[in-house]
């Protein structure tokens, strides 16, 4: 299995809703994992707390269109 390829099941942080979202502290892309040490090292448990702000953002947001 290449390095990129990433499952739940190895990585279980990809269950997270944060995961929809990028990430600005790291740069991952929407469900792609969150890596630390210059992207070497992929954070399997868990996202920047930044990036789980910037989905409540977008639930946030998300909820305000619902209502217009
Ligand atoms: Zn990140």
């Amino acid at each position: 299995m290449p390095e990129t390829e990433y499952t739940p099941e190895t990585v279980p942080a990809l269950n997270l809703p944060a995961i929809n979202v990028p990430c600005d502290a790291c740069g991952a892309k929407e469900g792609a994992p969150c890596t630390s040490h210059s992207g070497t090292r992929v954070r399997k448990h868990d996202v920047h707390r930044a990036r789980s702000l910037a989905r409540q953002h977008a639930d946030a947001q998300a909820a305000q269109t619902a209502i217009v």
